[in-house]
C-alpha cells in the first residue's frame, strides 16, 4: 500500500481528500465498480483493449466470446486460424481487416516475448514496448500497464481531462492534469483501475462532450456547473 494509502482520510492532502470526495460520489451514483474489466487473463485485456477501438463494449463481448472458445486466448491458436475466418469473427467490433491484422500482431508478439519476460520489464520499458504495436497510442497503452499488468499508472484520457477540468482542478490539457492532478491520486492500483473506470462511466452518461448536467452527481463541487448557473 502507498504512501496515501496508510493515511487517514482526514490527513490527506486537499488535493488527494477532493479527489477522495469524487470517487465516493461517483461509486454512491454508479455503485463498486472493482470487476469493470473483467477479464480470464492478461492476453485477453490486450485483445479487449484493440478491440474497442471505434466500437461499443457490448460489441467487443461478442467477439472476445468468440475468441475464447475457439482458441481459449493461446497466442499460438489464434495465430494458426485463417485470416478471413479471424476477420468473419472480428466483424460485430468493425474494423474486421485492420482489428485482424493487429491482433495476429499483437498475437505473435505476446507469444514471441512471453508473458513472464514482459512481466519482468520496468513499467518505462513495457510502456515503449507496447507503444511499438499497431494499434497501440499512450491512453491505450496505460490501460494495458494499469489493468493488465498491473502497474501503477494513470490513464489520462478524454474523459479524465474534461471532468477534473470541469471540476476546477485543471485545465483541460494532459501536462497540467498531470502537474496538478496527478500527484493527487491515491496510487492504490485497485483504487486507481476503479476510478477511471467511473469516469469513464460519468463521462458516457453526464459530462460528454456537451454536458449533461442534470442528475450529475458532482454539480454541487463543479466550477464549469456553477458558472453555468449563473450566466
Ligand atoms: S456538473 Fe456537468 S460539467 Fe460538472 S461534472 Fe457534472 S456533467 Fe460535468
Amino acid at each position: 500500500m502507498g504512501y496515501l494509502g496508510r493515511m487517514r482520510i482526514e490527513q490527506r492532502p486537499i488535493g488527494a481528500r477532493r479527489i477522495l470526495e469524487v470517487h465516493t460520489r461517483l461509486v454512491s451514483s454508479f455503485g463498486p465498480q472493482k470487476n469493470w474489466w473483467p477479464a480470464e487473463c492478461p492476453f485477453e485485456i490486450l485483445l479487449g483493449a484493440l478491440l474497442v477501438q471505434h466500437t461499443r463494449w457490448s460489441a467487443v463481448m461478442e467477439v472476445l466470446n468468440r475468441l475464447r472458445s475457439e482458441t481459449g486466448f493461446d497466442p499460438e491458436r489464434l495465430l494458426a486460424v485463417r485470416g478471413p475466418v479471424l476477420e468473419a469473427w472480428l466483424r460485430p467490433a468493425g474494423c474486421h481487416h485492420q482489428k485482424a491484422r493487429r491482433i495476429r500482431a499483437i498475437a505473435g508478439w505476446y507469444r514471441d516475448q512471453g508473458w513472464q519476460q514482459l512481466s519482468d520489464l520496468p513499467s518505462a520499458a513495457l510502456r515503449e514496448k507496447l507503444l511499438a504495436q499497431e494499434g497501440i497510442g499512450p491512453e491505450t497503452a496505460d490501460a494495458i500497464l494499469l489493468y493488465a499488468f498491473r502497474r501503477r499508472v494513470w490513464v489520462t484520457d478524454r474523459s479524465a481531462l474534461r471532468l477534473y477540468s470541469r471540476l476546477g482542478f485543471c485545465q483541460d490539457q494532459a501536462s497540467d492534469f498531470r502537474e496538478r492532478v496527478l500527484p493527487h491520486i491515491p496510487d492504490e492500483i485497485e483504487w486507481r483501475k476503479e476510478h477511471h473506470a467511473l469516469v469513464v462511466l460519468h463521462g458516457q452518461r453526464f459530462c460528454g462532450v456537451a454536458p449533461r448536467c442534470t442528475g450529475c452527481p458532482l454539480t454541487r463541487r463543479c466550477e464549469w456547473h456553477q458558472r453555468a448557473e449563473l450566466s
